[in-house]
């Protein structure tokens, strides 16, 4: 008898760009540029349709019209080191494909039963209503997340934080940061040093890589002069999404320069990037985790999000592990189960998967670098998804408990008493357990 699961090394390899219409002339040296990148990313389905020519049918970019006047939570825009890992062999392949899934969703891709599920929410997270300085989100005790900005190199479409980051779109009206960066970052830096329990940043927006890089040194070795804090960590999809930035040499020896200051006053500083699929990986990936390595960050981690249709496979899970593990120096860290955002119905999986999927993938890699696969619980914070309460599968709602209170609950004494529900996707629950949510629709 086999394993469930059979590794193979497989190598990192760059699609061939050249494949696409649009960019049959672009040299290696375009392609590896990081302003390249960024001018050329696609932004709409005109843009799309001069790169791939008569590669996709038309009735494909009628679908994104359609989802982007109706249902998309956030504005188009895909790098073309993204575009370029996914599969446009055929119109079939290029639906099917995993990241294409995530970044450029289409009308049909989307529940029309349940496209939203009744108690999802723009901040699901509550992370705007526990600002304690604006952008600086203080959910757990020791940590923070600070928001530079709203704005990243390539959007996706399940982010979290649809409600702030990127541009506001027919669905959403977007919430704005109103003070001036600098000031924002004063108020950071006043917040942290005026609470000195708080160890731990996660550098993030958006996307740090959208951040002047001259800015974004300027507030880390702020934060580096503050004694208390001993762990920093920068959040970079474009790590994977545009790791041309990350090789611009200005890039890597500011980061070098961070890296070094951090050592010699002992704190962590870690790059924090966001991979949900082993096609995403390539040389240029590898070579960016790798650089920023070498020049002194001490790890780089993917979390990814669970997602159906993209990721939602044991073998896809293994996949990824393995390339990142294995091939782009990068650690496995977290997955995320899909939050409970307006239109992410099709992208959510219930508790009860994501539980048998964390048992799916134990064994295979080293046990420091297995993921842990996290249910974000609305104003609890991240659970291992076995560390549920009570769960009532017919309903699909399951129930939570809390360690610690968030800012916005230092008088409450029921916090910790209480149980938090969270959610799973109407359409996969039991026949009863949807009639019983269309009946409270009806009533409500
Ligand atoms: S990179 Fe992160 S913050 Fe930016 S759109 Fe994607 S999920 Fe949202």
């Amino acid at each position: 008898m086999g394993q469930p699961y059979e590794y193979r090394r497989r190598e990192l390899v760059e699609p061939d760009w050249a494949r696409f219409p649009g960019w049959r002339d672009i040299t290696r040296e375009q392609w590896e540029s990081a302003q390249w990148q960024r001018v050329h990313c696609i932004k709409n389905a005109r843009q799309l349709r001069a790169v791939l020519g008569d590669l996709i049918a038309d009735s494909f970019y009628d679908d994104l019209l359609a989802d982007q006047a109706a249902s998309a939570t956030m504005s188009m825009l895909v790098t073309p080191q993204m575009l370029n890992t996914m599969s446009v062999e055929s119109t079939e392949a290029f639906y099917a494909d995993p990241v294409r899934r995530y970044m450029i969703p289409v009308g049909s891709d989307r529940r029309a039963d349940w496209p939203s599920h009744p108690h999802a929410t723009r901040d699901s997270l509550h992370e705007h209503d526990m600002w304690v300085a604006e952008g600086l989100t203080h959910r757990y005790p020791t940590k923070v997340l600070a928001e530079l900005l709203s704005t990243c190199p390539q959007y996706c479409g399940h982010c979290t934080r649809m409600d702030l980051v990127g541009n506001s779109t027919p669905a959403v009206d977007k919430l704005k940061l109103t003070l001036k960066p600098t000031d924002r970052y004063d108020a950071h830096v006043a917040y942290l040093r005026a609470h000195p329990g708080v160890r731990d940043v996660v550098v993030s927006g958006g996307d740090v890589a959208n951040v002047p890089w001259r800015h974004l040194e300027s507030y880390l070795m702020r934060l580096l002069d503050i004694e208390t804090i001993r762990d920093i960590r920068l959040a970079t999809k474009a790590l994977m999404g545009l790791p041309q930035h990350w090789l611009q040499p200005d890039v890597v020896e500011g980061l070098e320069r961070v890296a070094r200051t951090a050592a010699r006053r002992g704190v962590n500083l870690a790059i924090h990037t966001h991979v949900n699929h082993a096609n995403s990986l390539t040389p240029l990936v590898a070579r960016a985790a790798q650089t920023a390595l070498e020049v002194g960050v001490r790890d780089v981690r993917n979390q990814g999000v669970l997602m159906r249709g993209v990721n939602a496979t044991g073998a896809d899970l293994l996949d990824l592990c393995f390339a990142l593990q294995g091939e782009a120096g990068i650690l496995p860290y977290y997955f995320y189960m899909c939050d409970m955002i307006p239109n992410a119905e099709h992208w959510r999986v219930p508790v009860w998967q994501a539980q048998e999927l964390q048992h799916d993938i134990m064994g295979y890699l080293p046990g420091y670098a297995t993921p842990r696969i996290v249910c974000d619980v609305p104003l609890v914070g991240k659970r291992w998804v076995h560390m549920v309460t009570e769960y009532d599968r017919e309903h699909g709602i399951s129930y939570w408990t809390k360690n610690y209170r968030t800012s916005i609950e230092q008088e409450d004494d029921e916090a910790l008493a209480r149980r938090y529900p969270y959610y799973d996707p109407i359409d996969t629950l039991p026949e009863s357990g949807q009639k019983w949510w269309r009946k409270q629709e009806q009533s409500a």
